[in-house]
């Protein structure tokens, strides 16, 4: 074990790891190897006879988890695989299971995710008669998630709403009290649950908290400061009889503030523990001198941080490199160029695999230009946290109905579709006239004028052939139409959007995203392609989807946002969409706090590379069919690239003019969180502009976890020097 220690730590990381006793903090900057030394340091304990029972390492993802499952494994093969490591969720899912009996609960509970969560929101603005409009269901699911980070039951929210006079938090709070009485109803508990009923339980019984402080002897959390207040006081309430608690992070990547995550949980923790010992790791392995200045020339625009040192022996081989593109189908054409050209050149002796790189984004919707491109270029990749593009449903629907009206046969298309949205199609007419259709050699589809001979009662039959008539509608603009049309047409004139419209969930608003984000992709065919047909379309998607032919041995490349990509390392990254409005998203250039959290997602991007990083962006974006004129984000500047800060300039200055001539009603900047952001009129001397946000258009989450939840006019300083 010795040998293990020596040979893979530094004198700082071993310090550490021979630190079992009493609280410890490594408060260290990215890659200084600070979750390598929580698994060694379970290793040692291990290695010392200590139970593994008797360790639990709480981390962020679980991926996260079972990585350091695996390497703690692979240090003490056998008795390693039964250290407790898991993230919070699961730790207290388990905890509640098991102790389900002694704190009067059902062990049958079920765990409520996101979506359920919503669900069960509506059905409470509905009983109580509330304006849904007023309270969306979105933003309050967030509020009641946030309520339970902090520990906050619907009477403390009552209570606190009444003293600020806040009528939006009463209201909430009554939502709050009647959700958390269906949960439990139901037997179901949601994500917040799981960790306050837990915290609950151990503060109510004492001989539990008891059993466990002794069952867990050792604690050690990763990634500390993004835990919010209910997993800050859960390990207080666990760590308090040994305090052998060892807590690492580092507040430049605390980047979940807007789920209730609290900075300060890793800022006092030597108040909370005043005989703490405190580890410093500086020395970083991971990544290029390059990377590393860069990185940190970013973050040392945040005012609200402490100052580390960071250095690396790794050799100065790598390189940091701007990518500019004129649009974003443009910018994934030219990562996935880059990342052939890297993985083919002898250049760089055929040494790169597609799992090497990875491309992070700040918004999901981002991910389809870079699946588009990665198909055609036959770069196999995974998306992390979110379906491939054209693999999620409502994507496959709409496409289903083109090839419908293309091939009114496709009996597979024809049967995704026919009761899509619901027009009273069950399960078994279909079936009924599908048989039919096989028997008599047809296809489904032709076999809808014989609906009643097949056998299907009076409503269905209806039902099929208004679809019918509806799909031959469609058809009708084959010919001269353009793809993007009949797209639009199938989305309006099947009710698609309008049912999508009236569920009005964070998922079906997601949905109505993607689905303006394919018509984007539809529209950009009609432009770019020479045979604009819908034959041609068509199979253009089926040759995208084919990716059998890549070169698996090679790996996948890796998409996903930021916010997933902590902890993570690869060789080769590309950061993209580093625009304002973008990122930072949205308006949180205009608030400190925001604009901090911007630029450590920024931080963590750039510190997950070893060897290149590439800073990608593009002075037009397509966002829900409006084209978008961007400037370069302000972190390309700060990372040191003065071409671009010097054309940052220059697009100020056209930008203005721009909208100067347009007389300041052009669209500016959505944002990647999908605020639609009208220039009303823009004051060139005070450097105001008055902005409208428009609900209409509001999708997703802003970084600060709100909602813009009616037409709101702001005013609003710009930081645009004329
Ligand atoms: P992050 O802040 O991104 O979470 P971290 O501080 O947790 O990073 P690790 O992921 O533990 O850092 O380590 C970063 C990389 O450096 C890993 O590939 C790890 O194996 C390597 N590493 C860490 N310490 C050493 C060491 N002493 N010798 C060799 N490699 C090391
Ligand atoms: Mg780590």
């Amino acid at each position: 074990m010795k040998e293990i220690l020596t040979k893979n730590l530094n004198l700082s990381q071993m310090e550490a790891v021979l630190c079992t006793e009493g609280p410890l903090i490594i408060f260290a900057g990215a890659g200084t190897g600070k979750t390598r030394v929580i698994t060694h340091r379970i290793a040692y304990l291990l290695s010392l006879g200590v139970a593994p029972q008797s360790v639990l390492a709480v981390t962020f993802t679980n991926k996260a988890a079972l990585e350091m499952k695996k390497r703690i494994s692979d240090l003490i093969p056998g008795i390693g695989a039964n250290a407790w490591v898991s993230t919070f969720h699961s730790f207290c899912a388990h905890f509640l299971h098991a102790e389900a009996s002694r704190i009067s609960l059902n062990p049958d509970f079920l765990i409520y995710d996101f979506t359920d969560q919503k669900n069960v929101v509506k059905d409470c603005i509905k009983e109580l008669n509330i304006d849904e409009k007023r309270f969306k269901i979105s933003t309050i699911a967030d509020k009641i998630s946030r309520a339970k980070d902090d520990l906050k039951f619907s009477s403390d929210m009552a209570a606190e709403a009444e003293y600020m006079g806040d009528f939006f938090g009463t209201t909430v709070a009554k939502i709050y009290e009647l959700y958390q009485k269906k949960l439990e109803r139901a037997d179901a508990m949601d994500f917040g649950d799981l960790i306050m009923r837990t915290v609950s339980a151990l503060q109510q019984h004492s001989e539990l908290l008891e059993r466990y402080r002794e069952k867990y002897k050792y604690i050690m959390v990763d990634e500390y400061q993004d835990t919010n207040h209910a997993q800050y006081i859960f390990i207080k309430l666990l760590a308090g009889k040994y305090r052998n608690v060892c807590v690492v992070g580092d507040d430049d990547q605390s980047v979940y503030s807007w789920r209730g995550a609290d900075i300060n949980n890793i800022l006092d923790f030597e108040k909370d523990y005043p005989n703490a010992k405190s580890v410093k790791l500086e020395q970083n392995y991971r990544s290029t001198p390059k990377i590393l200045s860069t990185a940190n020339q970013v973050v040392k625009h945040n005012n609200a941080r402490i100052s580390k040192r960071l250095w690396t022996q790794n050799p100065d081989s790598g390189s940091v490199t701007v990518l500019k593109a004129v649009n974003e189908n443009d910018e994934a054409l030219k990562v996935a160029k880059k990342i052939t050209e890297l993985i083919y050149s002898s250049a760089y002796g055929n040494k790169y695999k597609f799992s090497d790189f990875a491309v992070f984004y700040r918004t999901n919707a981002q991910s389809r230009t870079f699946e588009d491109a990665f198909r055609v270029s036959r770069i196999p990749y995974t998306v992390v946290g979110t379906l491939r593009f054209y693999d999620r449903a409502e994507i496959k629907d709409v496409i289903a109905y083109l090839k419908l009206i293309h091939n009114p046969n496709d009996n597979v298309s024809f049967k995704r579709v026919i009761n899509i949205p619901r027009r009273g199609i069950g399960k078994t007419s279909i079936e009924t006239l599908e048989k039919f259709a096989q028997l008599k050699n047809m296809s489904i589809w032709q076999s809808v004028p014989f609906a009643r001979e097949a056998g299907l009662t009076k409503g269905p039959v209806k039902a099929l052939n208004s679809f019918a008539q509806l799909i031959k509608d469609f058809s009708v603009l084959k010919d001269g139409g353009s793809v993007k049309l009949i797209a639009e047409k199938v989305i309006t004139d099947s009710r698609y959007l309008k049912e999508l419209e009236i569920e009005n969930t964070l998922e079906s608003k997601i949905k109505i995203g993607n689905i303006q984000e394919l018509i984007s992709a539809v529209d950009d065919f009609g432009t770019r392609s020479s045979d604009k047909s819908l034959a041609g379309y068509l199979t253009q998607i089926a040759l995208i989807n084919d990716t059998d032919s890549s070169d698996e041995s090679k790996g996948k490349a890796t998409l996903m946002t930021l916010h997933l990509a902590k902890g993570l390392e690869f060789d080769n990254v590309f950061i993209c969409g580093l625009e304002e409005g973008l990122l930072p998203i949205g308006e949180s250039a205009f608030n400190d706090k925001e604009l901090e959290e911007e630029r450590r997602l920024v931080y963590v991007g750039m510190t997950r590379a070893r060897k290149l990083l590439y800073l990608c962006w593009s002075t037009e974006r397509r966002v829900y069919g409006k084209t978008i004129w961007n400037m370069p984000s302000r972190f390309i500047a700060e990372a040191g690239f003065k071409d671009e800060s010097a054309e940052m300039e220059q697009n100020r200055e056209q930008s203005f003019q721009n909208k100067l001539s347009q007389g300041f009603n052009r669209t500016i900047q959505s944002g990647g969180s999908g605020q639609r952001q009208n220039f009303q009129s823009f004051n060139k001397k005070s450097s105001q502009a008055e902005i409208l946000y428009t609900n209409a258009d509001s999708y997703g989450y802003m970084p600060s976890g709100g909602e813009i939840t009616k037409d709101e006019r702001l005013i609003i300083p710009l930081k645009i020097e004329s």
